[in-house]
């Protein structure tokens, strides 16, 4: 299987982030009293895998946000090529 490496398309940095789906626990004090919590055990559990290649991913650097496969350094390559074939 190829490495997966993500850089920014927009300014080539790799300060990124992703967001990410949790289980959170549901907290039920009453009717109108419905929430839900997240403990640290929990997230320590939860984050490996936790978010797919179209899940929204943004630069910490310049703010650009897209899916997260238009991150991808293999991506980014196929795109380069096929714009360069055209
Ligand atoms: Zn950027």
């Amino acid at each position: 299987m190829p490495e997966r490496k993500y850089r920014c398309p927009e300014c080539g940095r790799t300060n990124l982030k992703v967001e990410v789906k949790l289980f959170a626990r549901l907290i039920q004090k009453g009717p109108r009293r419905i929430s839900c919590n997240i403990e640290p055990g929990d997230l320590e559990q939860q984050f490996y895998d936790r978010w797919g290649k179209y899940d929204p991913m943004e630069c910490n650097d310049c703010g650009h946000a897209n899916s997260a496969y238009t991150f991808e350094t293999a991506y980014q390559e196929q795109e380069r090529k096929r714009r360069t074939n055209v």
